[in-house]
């Protein structure tokens, strides 16, 4: 084979030919909807490393309980009632004792207008049970019923969580309990009225858990990978730091360490990692984060570069570069001085000096970008 028409994917190491390469998003495009393009964008990675990556890595972490929970509730933040086509679903995991038969399951979920949602389908291995909706292939294959219960008078919520109930179920078979509808078509664009088996179901659902009036609390099983975002940070890790240091940061020390946790499954010797529950131990957690949005920064320390991201306010990281000498830290230099503000509900971004950041967080300076950023924020409640 020709080197000249082959290069190195970042993630698996290996020679492989140009043709065999596609462009991958290092922090999932999911999270941060296409913004940050200079710094998330690699045409270097192979295609057989972006299509199992993510689904293992990527969709480990995007439909985790944990992200899809802050996620909801984190965007509703910013959540224009008028506008927005893509608010998330609060997840609230699987619910038993439901009569639907053996070889299904069902996950209950909240939209945004505070309805509850059923989604009934098929289980999976035990190896997605960590994941909402399971096996996303075999979800794509099958993608059951899902059933909107309205628990909403306010026009404008019900509609924006119709919307919100249509993109998230797009290609299940929808129906709509307790609406009618005047115009007819509206059924074909948002589902069908129930039939006498899906009214047993939403019975069925309200006799065993009821909604109480005051905490409306029921009870659900939701499954948590305890690492689950270890490889996602590695991953990312790798990413940012290639797109910073150029190819010789795949010949560094660092470099193995991160895809050594990269490929490593039983997540041993991940010491260098910030774990997702620890953070309070690492730093105040207001000085990195952003409510409602999902920060990216860079800090060294102890002559150590370590990526830090704050995601709905639970902070994350990993160390990128251990000993680096000054041409590493040259390169480094604009974004260690950097916060990345990305407010994906509103697919707006803002870049912003570490230094003029905590000086507002803390008070003692105003800013004009994060001002604007405060001003676009909604307070959203679904009730
Ligand atoms: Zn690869």
């Amino acid at each position: 084979m020709n080197t000249l028409t082959q290069k190195k994917c970042i993630y698996c190491n290996k020679r492989k030919d140009r043709t065999e390469f596609s462009k991958e998003h290092i922090i999932p495009e999911t999270l941060i909807k296409n913004l940050l393009i200079d710094l998330n964008i690699t045409h270097d990675v192979c295609k057989k490393c972006n299509n199992n990556l993510g689904l293992h890595v990527d969709s480990r972490f995007a439909r985790s309980w944990i992200y899809k929970f802050y996620c909801a509730l984190g965007s509703y933040e910013y959540l224009r009632i008028d506008k927005t086509n893509d608010a998330p679903l609060i997840y609230w995991g699987k619910i038993d004792n439901l009569n639907i038969g053996n070889e299904y399951i069902c996950e209950l979920w909240g939209s945004p207008c505070g309805s509850r949602i059923l989604h009934i389908h098929n289980k999976s291995s035990f190896e997605f049970d960590d994941l909402a909706g399971g096996d996303p292939k075999q979800l794509r294959k099958r993608p059951g019923i899902a059933i909107f219960i309205n628990m909403q008078k306010s026009q404008d919520k019900l509609l924006l969580g119709l919307r919100a109930f249509v993109r998230h179920f797009k290609k299940a078979k929808r129906y709509i309990n307790n609406i009618t509808f005047r115009d007819e078509e509206n059924y074909s664009i948002v589902g069908d009225k129930p039939n006498t088996y899906i009214q047993n179901i939403v019975d069925d659902f309200f006799i065993k858990y009821p909604i109480k009036e005051d905490g409306q609390l029921i009870s659900q099983k939701f499954f948590v990978n305890i690492d689950f975002e270890n490889r996602l940070l590695a991953k990312i890790g790798i990413g940012l730091a290639y797109n910073i240091l150029g190819p010789s940061f795949l010949e560094t020390d660092s470099y193995k360490d991160l895809y050594n946790t990269l490929w490593n499954k039983s997540s041993d010797n991940n010491l260098f990692i910030l774990n997702f529950f620890k953070s309070f131990e690492i730093a105040p957690l207001d000085q990195f984060s952003w409510k409602g949005g999902i920060v990216i920064s860079f800090h060294s320390t102890n002559n150590k570069i370590i990526l830090c991201l704050s995601i709905y306010n639970n902070i994350i990281g990993i160390e990128l570069v251990n000993n680096f000498d000054g041409d590493i830290y040259k390169k480094f230099t604009k974004y260690l001085n950097t916060v990345y503000i990305v407010i994906p509900i509103i697919k707006y971004c803002v870049e912003i000096s570490y230094y003029d950041f905590l000086l507002y967080k803390t008070g003692n300076k105003s800013s004009r970008l994060l001002v604007q950023l405060d001003e676009m924020r909604t307070n959203f409640r679904p009730y």
